[in-house]
Order: structure tokens, then C-alpha cells, then sequence
């Protein structure tokens, strides 16, 4: 099959989050089994810095919304990508989001995209669009290509987050052919949205995952020293001390190392995050985190909550960072991953694959993915009581329904981070 990606993410290249990272996963699988997979995205002026987009090539220059668009290609982690230029500068950007007319800009693409392939006579036999910002691309090929007999390839549409752009994504699963989110629980979760509601009949939850490929520390170059799991700790030491030495910890000692990498939002559930930071150091174990996004109050909080730890075992860095993320997956004993939704995560995914334990809220995909160490028991005594039982040994997840949390819930969390601390 012939199948094409239309989206605005691509790790490494245009990434913010997992939307970025599965775009390249699912295109490098698919292809290993056999089929011919593109993606289409922007060409967002800051791709001109990447090393890995040094060899652009022109492909061709099509006409379009009242202008003329040129569109580039290259082999980006071996899976064959366009960019469409724009001429109207609309993707001169420094970011993939963030101007106040993200929502035009990407509708104005997803349109794009669909008159490059029809243009160019490249008529796939499933187009894939992606979240609200390529959501568009469904509604278009339904309206204004399928019903004038133009061309009938399938559209599949991914929800990756609900939680935005509601109304374009009851629009693409209305008119896509099959609609799939990211994890069986999250597609459980919105079943109830309206959104997806009158759609149930096609929609999937289809469990993302990670390319060992990309996310593997036996071939990792941000690593200091690669490793498997019979080298683990040696592996894990020297990532360690290479991030101490990258943060300037130097004072730091060999303690257990608990760490966080997050786009820093509400939903990853930052009074958890916090409440975490503060309990591990006072546990006598130091803590790290690499935030991404934070809007002012929330990176205020944080600014506050360091200030209080000044000088104790707690770092903490707002910045998107891939090579510095590598490292702390690697360094750390443990993940943190409280989040009050999570369509499926893929940090704790990454973290298990370094040999670090993810601890996680029981949402969304991250139920489908992290299992307690004693699951069965944990589960039963979970059915049994409807929370979590004191009584069952030392459990890793947070054994927790869905928001809104309590203070027991809170509790919980103590405990388990006690037990992971070993404090
Ligand atoms: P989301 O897509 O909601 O941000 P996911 O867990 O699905 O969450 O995917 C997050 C991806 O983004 C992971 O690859 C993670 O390592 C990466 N990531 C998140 N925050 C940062 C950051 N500050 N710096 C580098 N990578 C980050």
C-alpha cells in the first residue's frame, strides 16, 4: 500500500511531544512491513537549522490559495519526507505551535497537502492525518475531492489528545474512514465525548509504542557509555555522572535518582510533580526535571518550589532538550509520570526500555502499559476495594482511578515513592 502522513510533528526534526515521535515510529514500521510510506509537513523555517536536512532536495513548485508553493524532500530516519513551502510565509516560525493563528496556518496545510498529492498525480491509498492541526485534511478530501469524483484514497484518522481542538476532530472522525486513538483505556475514556461518541462503530484504541531504533541504550550516541541489560549499571553510572557534570551537580553523591520529562502542563499533573520533587529530596534521594512549556504560573511555581529546595538534591531545568532527555531516561532509577489523563505516554515506555522503573497514575494509556511488580494481586485487591490497598507490597504505579485526586490519593503517592526510594 501506498500510504502518506499528513502531519505538523516529525522527531527529531519538528518535535514538541509523542505526536512527534509516533509520526516517525508508525512510518518506519509500516514501512519494514513492506509498504510505501511519505509524510507531508511543513517547511517551517527553523528546519533550515537541522544537520539532518542539509541535503534537501526541490521536488517541484504547484499553484495553489492564490499563490505558488514549492515543495522539497529528504530521507529523514530512512522514511521519505516533503515540506511544502508555503509562499506566504506562514510557516516562518521558530516553533511548531504558538502563533495566534495556529489553527488557520495548519488548515491552510492540511489543504496543502491534499492539492500537492492531487497536483503531482500521487494518489496514495490511505492518507493518515493526525490531531486536531491536520484534521482538516479528512474533511477536505471528503468534501471537496471524494464528492467531485477525484480521487478516493481512505483517510485514518489518529486522536493523539483529545483535549484540544474538539470540534475539527469530531469533524475528521466524521468523515475519515477508520479513526484510532492512542491506547484501548483513553479510547474507553472519551468514549462518552461527543466528539467520538456517534463514531464508536469505527474508532479503535490502538497502543502506541516506541522504535527500539530511536529509544534503545545498547545504540543511544547521547550516551555517554551504551549499554544493555547486562550492563546496565555500568551504563547507568556513567550516564549519571555525565549528567551531573552537564546540570553542574557536581556536590550531587550516588544517591537514587528520580526524574521527570514533560512537557510541564496541567495535564501532566504538576502538583504531583511537585508534591514528588519535595518528598523525594526530604526521603533522601535527589530529583531531576527537564520541563518543557511551562506557562508563567506554572513555571513560577516551580521557580518557588526550587528556591525552597536551594542547595538540596532537586535540579531543575525548563527547556526541550532531546539530547539531555536521553540522558536522564538513562541516568535515572525511576520515571515519574503523574499524569491526570494521558492518551497513551510514551515516557514511560522510554524509561523501561533505560532500565528505569516508570511511576505512573493509572490513566489512560499508561494503565495499558505499566503493570505493578505483584499486578494480579494488586488488581484484585483493586477490584475488591475500589483504591489501592496498603496492604499490597511495595506497589510501583499509583493503583489510582481517574481524576479528581484526594488527599488519600496524595498519600499514596507518599508511600509509593517511599517504597521506590527505598527510604
Ligand atoms: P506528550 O505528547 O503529551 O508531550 P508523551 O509522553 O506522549 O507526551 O511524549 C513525550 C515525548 O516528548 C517523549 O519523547 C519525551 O521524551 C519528549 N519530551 C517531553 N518533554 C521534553 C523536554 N522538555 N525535552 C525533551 N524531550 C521532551
Amino acid at each position: 500500500l501506498h500510504i502518506v502522513h499528513v502531519a505538523v510533528e516529525m522527531a527529531p526534526i519538528a518535535k514538541v511531544g509523542g505526536l512527534g515521535d509516533v509520526v516517525t515510529s508508525i512510518s518506519r514500521a509500516v514501512q519494514d512491513m513492506g509498504h510505501n510510506v511519505e509524510i507531508i509537513l511543513p517547511k517551517y523555517s527553523f528546519l533550515s537549522h537541522s544537520p539532518l536536512l542539509q541535503n534537501m532536495q526541490y521536488e517541484c513548485t504547484f499553484h495553489w490559495g492564490g499563490c505558488n508553493h514549492e515543495v522539497f524532500w529528504a530521507t529523514v530516519e530512512d522514511v521519505r519526507v516533503f515540506f511544502i513551502d508555503c509562499q506566504n510565509s506562514m510557516f516562518n516560525t521558530g516553533s511548531v505551535y504558538g502563533q495566534k493563528d495556529d489553527g488557520e496556518r495548519f488548515d491552510f496545510f492540511s489543504k496543502a497537502a491534499l492539492e500537492f498529492m492531487l497536483q503531482t498525480n500521487r494518489q496514495p491509498d490511505i492518507i493518515h492525518c493526525h490531531d486536531w492541526s491536520t484534521a482538516r485534511t479528512a474533511k477536505y478530501l471528503w468534501e471537496d475531492f471524494h464528492n467531485n469524483g477525484l480521487w478516493k484514497p481512505r483517510a485514518v484518522f489518529t486522536i493523539h489528545n483529545l483535549d484540544f481542538g474538539e470540534a475539527k476532530i469530531g469533524e475528521a472522525m466524521f468523515h475519515s474512514q477508520i479513526a484510532t486513538t492512542v491506547s484501548p483505556s483513553y479510547a474507553g475514556e472519551v468514549s462518552g465525548n461527543p466528539a467520538v461518541s456517534s463514531q464508536l462503530g469505527k474508532f479503535h484504541g490502538v497502543l502506541n509504542g516506541i522504535d527500539p531504533d530511536i529509544w534503545g541504550p545498547e545504540d543511544d550516541g547521547f550516551l555517554p557509555l551504551k549499554y544493555t541489560a547486562e550492563t546496565v549499571v555500568e551504563g547507568k553510572a556513567a550516564a549519571r555522572e555525565a549528567l551531573r557534570n552537564r546540570l553542574g551537580l557536581t556536590g550531587w553523591g550516588d544517591k537514587p535518582l528520580v526524574g521527570v520529562v514533560s512537557r510541564l502542563t496541567a495535564q501532566k499533573g504538576i502538583h504531583l510533580i511537585k508534591h514528588a520533587a519535595g518528598h523525594t529530596v526530604s526521603r533522601g534521594a535527589q530529583f531531576v526535571l527537564l520541563g518543557s512549556a511551562p506557562d508563567p504560573k506554572i513555571q513560577a511555581e516551580f521557580h518557588g518550589l526550587a528556591n525552597g529546595l536551594q542547595g538540596q538534591d532537586a535540579a531543575f531545568y525548563y527547556a526541550y532538550d532531546e539530547p539531555l532527555s536521553h540522558l536522564i531516561y538513562a541516568a535515572c532509577d525511576v520515571i515519574l509520570v503523574p499524569s491526570i489523563f494521558e492518551p497513551c505516554g510514551l515516557t514511560q515506555l522510554i524509561a523501561m526500555q533505560y532500565g528505569a522503573v516508570p511511576c505512573v497514575r493509572q490513566t489512560g494509556g499508561l494503565r495499558d502499559t505499566v503493570f505493578d511488580v505483584d499486578h494480579d494481586k494488586a488488581r484484585a485487591a483493586w477490584e475488591m476495594h475500589g483504591s489501592a490497598d496498603p496492604e499490597v507490597p511495595p506497589t510501583l504505579t499509583l493503583a489510582l482511578h481517574a481524576p479528581p485526586l484526594t488527599p488519600s490519593e496524595t498519600g499514596t503517592a507518599n508511600q509509593m515513592l517511599a517504597g521506590v526510594c527505598g527510604a
